[in-house]
């Protein structure tokens, strides 16, 4: 079925009936959720789309849920991961920098397609799926900028005051709605709609008045105080540009427009868990060589930061059975797979072999520190694929690869279009050590010292030192070619925006 034709589908069997779980769908079928797709309407290419309503509140229900009408060639035939790196230049999985990684994840993931029309606060934070375009102009008349008395220019004396007569007043919302001809002026209100003839509004702490008799000094200039109709927002062009993620400005902005309702993708839906026979969860008590699971808990915060609809599928054992079942779990529920542990080199060969029953996985040793190895890929079950991304599972190191791989990547599939983080530089405090060839992401502490920006360590910057990135609110970033720091040397930090 072509993709139009499938929108079509959805469309008519919208108007037909709305409601009831879909026994196409696995979500449903399992429980998880209701969704409205019709029956017999699942299709590989579209299978994220099987479930959008999540009716937990009113106001943030779907009005109405969609396939994005994308255009032909924004929706290829999904490349297999081999033919994109078979297109990477330099590929070197045993010594892969971080750029080139990023080449292969970005080149690799695609925007889920499902879109739902939400009112516009429960869009907060959601990602605009089409843009917005203004059916009004903003503001819709000239107005007053300024409490003051709207006047003719012509009016007015080039180098003396001129003494007019005020005829009436107009208010924001209530308009005067009189002729002003030569020699006359009326008080206007912030806001007011400018009256009829006049282009040119005089503060009112600027004029004298006596009674009706309001004298105008000199030096004013034609058209001041006054905002011209459309100079916010004109009608019929974009206001707002599909792929921004939407902050309060925009939707009021959006609100400005008289628009109720907006399209935005649906939310991704990524499934995470941690491996490992030393873990225990919290709650349990921690015998002789345990540790408590707590990339579960850093995972869960920053997917939530992202605004991800996150399932977390718990502790797996190191069992090759155990693994292979969560795995066909995670991929069948969610668009992302996000794991912790399991793909350092003593590992590696178990969850290779394994990984190689469900798709097309690649184990990268990556030129970076910390965070050396990782898994990525896409893995199938049950007729639906997600995106894989195996982390190292040392505490640091899984919030390192999560910042600098997963985030950028689950943001494209998000629809997002403003990925990339800005580097900023800061004076180094202190000397550090570094060799080329490796990007180091050091935690440091950005405070601004005699008007400049400067940097420290938060002291020991071992990967499962979890008090490094707690303590710290920015990353020092040591590119691929980067040489020793000495104090007082300048160097790249990459603010932690809240997400970690
Ligand atoms: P792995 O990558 O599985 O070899 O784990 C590397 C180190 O990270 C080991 O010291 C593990 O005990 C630790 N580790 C792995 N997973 C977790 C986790 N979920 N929470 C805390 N520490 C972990
Ligand atoms: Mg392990």
């Amino acid at each position: 079925m072509s993709q139009r034709a499938y929108a079509g589908r959805l469309a008519s069997r919208d108007q037909a009936s709305r409601t009831g779980p879909s026994r196409d769908c696995e979500e449903c079928r399992r429980g998880l959720r209701s969704c409205h797709l019709p029956r017999g309407s699942v299709n590989p290419l579209f299978d994220q789309l099987t479930c959008e309503a999540r009716p937990d509140r009113l106001d943030s229900r779907p009005i109405h849920a969609e396939v994005l009408n994308l255009p032909k060639r924004d929706n290829p035939r999904v490349a297999t991961l081999k033919e994109v790196i078979s297109c990477t230049s330099d590929y070197d999985p045993d010594a892969l920098p971080v750029a080139k990684a990023n080449e292969v994840i970005r080149s690799f993931v695609h925007p889920v397609s499902g879109v739902e029309k939400l009112r516009v606060r429960a869009a907060l934070g959601r990602v605009l799926a089409k843009e917005v375009v203004s059916p009004i102009n903003v503001p819709s008349h000239d107005n007053s900028a300024m409490d003051g008395y709207a006047v003719r220019n012509d009016d007015l004396g080039a180098g003396e005051p001129v003494t007019l007569t005020e005829i009436g007043t107009a208010y924001a919302g209530r308009e005067f709605t009189g002729e002003v001809r030569r020699g006359e002026c009326v008080r206007v209100m912030t806001g007011a709609v400018m009256p009829k003839n006049t282009d040119t509004v005089i503060m009112q702490e600027a004029v004298n008045v006596e009674g009706k008799r309001v004298t105008i000094p000199a030096g004013q200039e034609r058209g001041q105080n006054r905002r011209l109709a459309g100079e916010d927002l004109q009608k019929g062009k974009a206001a707002l540009t599909a792929g921004r993620m939407l902050r309060p400005a925009d939707i009021g902005l959006i609100a400005s427009l008289g628009i109720g309702e907006v399209s935005v993708r649906r939310k991704l839906k990524v499934a995470f868990f941690s491996t490992g026979d030393e873990l225990v969860s919290v709650g349990k008590k921690l015998k002789a060589g345990n540790v408590y699971d707590s990339n579960r808990y850093t995972l869960w915060g920053m997917l939530t930061r992202l605004g991800c609809e996150s399932t977390d599928l718990g502790v797996v054992r190191d069992d090759p059975k155990e693994l292979e079942a969560a795995f066909r779990k995670a991929a069948a529920v969610a668009d992302a797979v996000v794991t912790s542990g399991g793909v350092s080199v003593g590992e590696a060969d178990l969850t290779r072999q394994m990984m190689a029953k469900l798709g097309e996985v690649v184990f990268w040793k990556i030129a970076m520190r910390p965070g050396r190895p990782m898994a990525f890929g896409r893995i199938r079950a049950r007729g639906r694929s997600a995106y894989l991304f195996g982390l190292p599972g040392n505490p640091v190191a899984v919030m390192v690869t999560f910042y600098h791989f997963v985030r950028g990547a689950l943001l494209t599939m998000m629809g997002r279009t403003d990925a990339d983080l800005p580097l900023l530089r800061a004076k180094s405090e202190t000397a550090m050590r570094k060799k080329p060839g490796r990007t180091e992401y050091q935690r440091g502490i950005l405070e601004l010292k005699n008007g400049e920006w400067g940097v420290r360590l938060t002291g020991a910057q071992g990967s499962g030192i979890l008090r490094s990135m707690s303590e710290a609110n920015c990353f020092v970033v040591l590119g691929h070619d980067q040489g020793a720091i000495n104090a007082g040397d300048y160097v790249e930090v990459m603010v932690m925006d809240g997400l970690v």
